[in-house]
């Protein structure tokens, strides 16, 4: 039986690439040691970061104005990293909120910096929704604007980018990173945790505008200082080097299997399958407004809530894992990254009808 999971993080990563890093995990080409067990700075290693940084600058089609850094702490790292590096004095960063993730960004915020809060959400008759990013109320003045074009746990997407006359705008791409292209000349800084499309947890992603590395900010720990990473070609201390590895090896298999632009098109394949499943049907339903809905996490709910543990104990049996919802939104959801083919979207569609029909 195939099994597919559907978890939102760590997820599912691509089975050729697991494959491989299964086959070279005690012996990476041939030196007899893990890519674990070797320098960071062996000149193997120092080649598997160039070839790393390179193909994401292919996918992504990243220029010579931004530094890519790969960083520890996933993506709350970042949360801290941001205002440590970005907070100018007497102003205000401002935090576009639409969902759990960048709720939780402002937090932290709140810990180094001013922030001013912007609600972005328009839910109506109990509809979610965002607000078009022109109406999104931004101030004339900020030290930057951040928000979260993929909302992991409310299964909200903002496909538009806010602009601003002069504040930078910086992006928590965590769970859509890759997963379908974006001009990253309209960006200033985006960061990603890496256990939703790119390996596992622990790393992040940074894409930063290097005439940002200039500011100050505050006084930081070196390891989430930005200009002293870039400095340092992301090892300042010990990276996590098994992520990096793997990290690479998901970028080249991105690249050959039809770089972002296929991805983007075989995710819309299957979030279109998935949706339209479930708005045609009259046990299951999706409360996000067609405009809004995440291609990569898709929550839903059974009408009949009662019938829940059964539907995860029957979807978990039939090889369909992790489907229960998060747990502030409860109802289910299945995150279908990258790496999810649509043939496990088929296979959940399937069995979601099977068990509608012996349950209604
Ligand atoms: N931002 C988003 C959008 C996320 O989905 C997550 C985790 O799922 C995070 C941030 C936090 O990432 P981490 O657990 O790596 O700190």
């Amino acid at each position: 039986m195939s099994k597919y999971n559907f978890c939102a993080g760590p997820a599912m990563l691509p089975p050729a690439v697991m494959k491989k890093a299964q086959q070279e995990f005690i012996d990476w080409q041939g030196l007899g040691v893990s890519v674990m067990e070797m320098s960071h700075r062996s000149k193997e290693f120092l080649a598997l970061t160039k070839k790393c940084e390179a193909s994401l600058r292919r996918l992504m089609n990243i220029s010579d104005e931004f530094e890519v850094l790969f960083m520890h702490g996933g993506g709350r790292g970042q949360f801290s990293a941001v205002p440590l590096n970005l907070h100018q004095e007497n102003k205000s960063a401002v935090y576009c909120e639409n969902g759990v993730w960048s709720k939780s960004a402002t937090d932290e915020a709140n810990k180094f910096t001013q922030t001013t809060a912007i609600d972005v959400r328009n839910d109506t008759d109990g509809q979610f929704s965002i607000k078009a990013v022109a109406d999104w109320q931004l101030p004339a003045d900020a030290s930057y604007i951040h928000y979260c074009p993929n909302e992991t746990v409310d299964g909200l997407e903002i496909f538009d980018v806010p602009s601003h006359p002069t504040a930078p705008i910086i992006a928590d791409m965590s769970s859509t990173i890759l997963s379908r292209e974006i001009d990253v000349n309209q960006f200033d800084l985006i960061y990603a945790g890496a256990q939703k499309n790119i390996g596992p947890s622990g790393i992040a992603i940074v894409i930063v505008r290097k005439t940002l590395l200039a500011r100050e900010g505050l006084p930081k720990p070196g390891i989430l200082d930005y200009a002293l990473e870039a400095k340092q070609g992301s090892m300042f201390n010990t990276p996590p080097t098994f992520a990096w590895y793997l990290a690479a090896e998901v970028f080249q298999w991105l690249e050959q299997n039809g770089g972002v632009k296929a991805m983007e098109a075989q995710n819309i394949a299957k979030a279109e399958l998935l949706y339209n499943f479930i708005d045609n049907s009259d046990f299951y339903s999706n409360k996000v407004a067609k405009h809004s809905r995440s291609r990569m996490n898709v929550p839903f709910w059974l009408n009949d809530e009662s019938l829940n543990s059964k539907f995860v104990a029957q979807s978990n049996e039939a090889g369909l894992l992790a489907l229960e919802g998060h747990r502030i939104v409860g109802g289910m959801r299945a995150s279908i990254y990258n790496a999810m083919p649509l043939e496990g979207v088929q296979a959940l569609v399937d069995f979601m009808a099977a068990f509608a029909k012996e349950n209604s």
